[in-house]
């Protein structure tokens, strides 16, 4: 059959907080929060949080869950950790592989190798299970380059903080750019450009609460994104609607939210 496939993406327009931590906020924060017609994907980091993150993807209809092995938590009994990720994911059919990637700053630069081999195993489980990746990426983009290029994932750089030859390349493997609260910092050059220059094309809304606070907060809250929102707008000269409807869209295009 042939024919026109159109995507009215103004219909149903939506926020999606593409990469939030909800196990970590406060169960009062999480109640007076959490907004029923929005979506939430849920990150994990480790073993010690699966549960509490299959928990709340269970506990309501517009929680999505992600389950992986963080880069700052990998060990050296990973395998026997990937054996049982592996169960989960078959047991939970969770949205995405995350949070994983790679953080080569001087504080985890220890475990750079075991992170490699941890990460290598996330990616064949995203492709042995077709799951788009949430990606934490702390100077090591050389060799993530090379390793996205090798496994060839889907998925979506969380808090992508780089120059836009760099951000080109993560777009240019299929990546989309997870944008959040730090965008409201004034001295925050290069998230600024990345939204001026490359628009709404390659965009996602995350608010990675309760990590990430606003200017003046302590910590960092779900309705965050709202200020994150009117800001991409401001730099892009777009509508707010717009931002919505088209990183909604985004989002949707690579985590399949059903
Ligand atoms: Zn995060």
């Amino acid at each position: 059959m042939t024919g026109f496939f159109y995507v009215c993406y103004k219909c149903n327009p939506m926020i999606i907080d593409t990469h939030c931590h909800l196990d970590l906020l406060t169960a009062d924060d999480l109640y007076a929060e959490l907004m029923p017609d929005r979506r939430y994907l849920t990150m994990s980091t480790g073993m010690e949080n699966w549960q509490a993150v299959s928990t709340l993807a269970r506990s309501s209809a517009n929680i999505y869950a992600a389950f992986g092995i963080h880069p700052w938590f990998v060990c050296t009994q990973s395998d026997n950790v990937l054996s049982e990720l592996s169960a989960l994911i078959e047991s939970d059919k969770p949205t995405a592989i995350g949070e994983i990637g790679l953080d080569f700053s001087a504080s985890h630069s220890h475990s750079r190798h075991l992170q490699v081999q941890v990460f290598e195993q996330q990616l064949t489980l995203a492709a042995d299970f077709k799951l788009p990746v949430s990606l934490h990426v702390v100077k090591a983009h050389e060799v993530m380059l090379a390793l996205l290029k090798r496994y060839r994932p889907q998925g979506v750089v969380h808090s992508l903080g780089a120059s836009i030859e760099l951000a080109r390349r993560y777009v240019d493997l299929g990546f989309k750019i997870g944008v959040n609260g730090i965008v409201l910092r004034d001295n925050a050059r290069r998230y600024h450009q990345l939204v001026s220059y490359f628009g709404l094309d390659h965009i996602v809304l995350e608010s990675d609460a309760p990590n990430i606070a606003l200017p003046g907060a302590k910590t960092g809250h779900l309705h965050d994104i709202d200020r994150t929102i009117a800001r991409i707008a401001e730099l892009s000269g777009l509508q707010i609607d717009d931002v919505i409807a088209v990183s909604g869209h985004n989002a949707q295009q690579i985590f399949q939210f059903r």
